[in-house]
């Protein structure tokens, strides 16, 4: 049996939502991360707890190990693996994500959602020998039902398979 694609996730953007108008506010909490106020998305947390049913969560985000400091208390989500970008530096014509996803992921199908993909994601997902994907989020909303149907979707329909 093969194993659970990994499903990359990253912070800013994806459960920490920032410009959106009061009135579309999604459920969310409030918290202080060095100093910094973040709204944190409780939506995109119980997306993201049921899609652990089908994938292998990484952290993916410059929060690095703060992930599992705020994350599992504010939202009830994680402690999870989480990449750390310094000790694996990407070159410098390209993502700065790139290097540490490559050293953790190596030709493991994975899913990617970020709000923040460049050119460079999309021509490093297409030249990927394993199945992959990556989902774009918006920074006012972050991982909603929409995004969540598509990473199930994938799931299921057997990226391992294909
Ligand atoms: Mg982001």
């Amino acid at each position: 049996m093969p194993g659970k694609p990994l499903l990359l996730v990253d912070i800013d953007g994806v459960i920490s939502v920032w410009g959106f108008a009061l009135d579309e506010r999604p459920p969310g909490v409030w918290t202080l991360v060095d100093g910094i106020g973040h709204y944190l998305s409780t939506t995109a947390a119980e997306h993201l707890r049921a899609l652990s049913a089908h994938y292998e969560l990484v952290w993916c985000s410059g929060w690095e190990e703060k992930a599992n400091d705020e994350l599992p208390r504010a939202v009830g989500l994680g402690p999870l693996p989480y990449l750390s970008f310094d000790r694996v530096p990407t070159p410098g014509n390209t993502h700065w994500k790139l290097g540490a996803i490559d050293h953790h992921a190596g030709d493991r199908p994975l899913a990617w959602i970020d709000d923040a993909f460049t050119p460079a994601c999309h021509a490093w997902a297409r030249e990927r020998r394993a199945p992959t994907l990556l989902v774009p989020t918006l920074p006012a909303q972050g991982l909603t039902a929409v995004e969540a149907a598509v990473l199930t979707d994938w799931a299921r329909g057997g990226p391992l398979a294909a």
